[in-house]
């Protein structure tokens, strides 16, 4: 077993005390940990199948064994479970959707998958039927205070449909309020059906453009017209109005002419502030449909590691544990998807990171929390939960540090982010890797909105400064084009394919290095009396600042 010592590190962002004791990460632990895991036995890793249960159990064994104590549910006894119970709700559309546009005295019906991509209703309706609904068309559908920008102008939306545009008002320009061409969190459709949601429409559909979206309508239909997963809300009707989906460019370009509107005419308006909501005059939707809903529970694992001075603040690390499970086959027959780097290599990780603080002989000042979450790939439901219903207080959390997928490649020297933001946790990051030798490349994608894709994300939107680490492209050995052709390559002919699978010939050296900054840069969190924050602007600070008082 091949051993290294983590030593101290110089603390430039937060000026914390340097860490005394060393110690263990293991590169041998760290692949033996994916190779069990992403092994045909676990199934894929699937949420509330027997593969959940091989993963929750081997990894609450080896939180044991790194010296964690138990930290989810609160039990009847007064203890804390390894786990915490994540109860999903689970749509599905039974039966044919019937939806009809009137434009102009005449009636059309339209198709699932071909105009339009209706998701199945998460309000926990069985069913939903819309009569002669007005359309409206909301702009980017962006209420911001702190940029002063409001598309819906207290506009009423009750019982109206209303379409939106996809990315924020800055996309096609480069330029504005809305971080230029990188996306904000206004850009996600997530965001967007919230803030339906609040407004009260009926129903809610987004205007699928292949550029801004980032993907096309392949993508869109094949991943909303299936089974919907969510987690259970005591009030779904807050975050989801009753109808929601997606609806085609063309269709819409074509609904608006029929309306006597100019679709890119009103695209140009939506992009400045001035915008004001416009009704499709002569234009209404029915539809019609059944929803069928079930109720599954999955599984966050937790451990904690009490803080020695302040037990009640808390560092926070995530991976998630869950993947895609089994389902098509490929070229070669096999039909599990074996999750290896994606994301028993974070779990690995964060198995790594227990094993380095549980066994150190002097315990951080404050508590490290290690969240194996669930459900990643269904929506980020586990860590959406978890933010939700939190296990310890939002408030007094000092931040979430995530890893999904981890290096094996080999030694790099740099380091990077999935998602830049506007976070000081970003700045003690580049201050950490500089420490070990080690370069900072921003995200070289902020068009795609990764900072919305993982674990870190639900709690950014509660205020929790967070970040997901992301592997270096400048690998010692070939450089940047080496680098660049691995991702490429995973990205190919791996990423959720049943092909991604542990391999006894992985370069584990890059997984040790981001384990050395993952692990000096949550000690020194862990170390120190002051609390990361967001910078001025940042579309989260509000949130954070309204909790300022509680942390002293
Ligand atoms: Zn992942």
């Amino acid at each position: 077993m091949k051993s290294l010592l983590l030593g101290a590190t110089a603390l430039l962002a937060l000026g914390a005390p340097a860490f005394a004791g060393p110690a263990a990460v293991s590169a041998a632990r760290f692949g033996e940990t994916v190779r069990v895991l992403s092994s045909d036995a676990f199934e894929g890793r699937a949420p509330a199948t027997p593969g959940e249960t091989k993963s929750v159990d081997y990894i609450i064994k080896q939180f044991q064994a790194a010296g964690l104590q138990p930290g989810g549910d609160v039990q009847q006894s007064g203890g804390r479970a390894w786990t915490q119970d994540v109860p999903l709700a689970r749509f599905r559309i039974a039966g044919p959707v019937t939806f009809e546009v009137t434009a102009g005295g005449a009636s059309q019906a339209w198709t699932q998958g071909q105009q339009i991509a209706i998701r199945a209703s998460e309000t926990g309706a069985d069913h939903l039927s819309v009569k002669a609904a007005p359309v409206v068309f909301v702009g980017y559908g962006i209420k911001a205070p702190e940029r002063d920008w409001d598309d819906f102008k207290g506009y009423d939306l009750h019982g109206k449909i209303a379409l939106v545009l996809v990315n924020d008002p800055d996309f096609e320009t480069g330029k504005g309020d809305f971080g230029g061409k990188a996306m904000t969190y206004y850009g996600r459709w997530t965001y967007k059906y919230e803030e339906a949601a609040r407004q009260g429409a009926i129903g809610f559909m987004v205007i699928h453009e292949t550029a801004p979206a980032a993907y096309g309508w392949n993508t869109v239909k094949n991943s909303n017209t299936n089974e919907i997963f969510d987690i259970i809300r005591q009030d779904p009707k807050a975050t989801h109005a009753p109808l929601e989906g997606w609806i085609q460019r063309d269709a819409t370009v074509d609904l608006f002419a029929k309306a006597g509107l100019d679709f890119e005419a009103l695209k140009k308006q939506a992009q400045t502030r001035s915008f004001r909501p416009v009704e499709l005059k002569g234009v209404s939707v029915s539809a019609d449909y059944a929803v069928e809903a079930a109720t599954v529970v999955s599984h966050n694992v937790v451990g904690v590691l009490p803080g020695a001075k302040h037990p009640g603040e808390h560092l926070i690390y995530t991976a998630h544990w869950d993947h895609l499970g089994v389902g098509q086959p490929d070229a070669r027959g096999d039909r599990i998807y074996n999750g290896a780097q994606d994301n028993a290599s974070g779990v690995a990780a964060l198995v790594e990171l227990a094993n380095a603080f549980g066994r150190s002989a002097s315990r951080p000042d404050r508590s490290v929390v290690f969240l194996a979450v669930t459900a990643e790939e269904r929506g980020l439901l586990g860590s959406e939960y978890y933010s939700s219903h939190p296990l310890y207080p939002l408030a007094t959390t000092v931040a979430d540090l995530n890893m999904d997928v981890i290096n094996v490649h080999g030694p790099t020297r740099d380091v990077s982010l999935s998602g830049n933001a506007p976070v000081s946790l970003q700045d003690d990051l580049v201050a950490v890797a500089a420490g070990h030798h080690l370069n900072f490349t921003p995200d070289p994608e902020p068009e795609a909105g990764h900072y919305f894709r993982s674990d870190h994300f639900p709690f950014a939107k509660r205020g929790v400064p967070s970040l997901s680490i992301d592997s270096g492209v400048d690998l010692v050995r070939g450089g940047v084009a080496a680098g660049e052709a691995a991702r490429a390559a995973y990205t190919r002919d791996r990423y959720h394919q049943p092909a991604d699978e542990y391999d006894p010939t992985w370069d584990l050296g890059g997984a040790v290095q981001e384990l050395e900054v993952l692990y000096d840069l949550g000690h020194s969190l862990a170390d120190t009396r002051q609390w990361p924050d967001w910078k001025a602007g940042a579309e989260f600070k509000a949130e954070r600042d309204r909790t300022a008082a509680e942390r002293r």
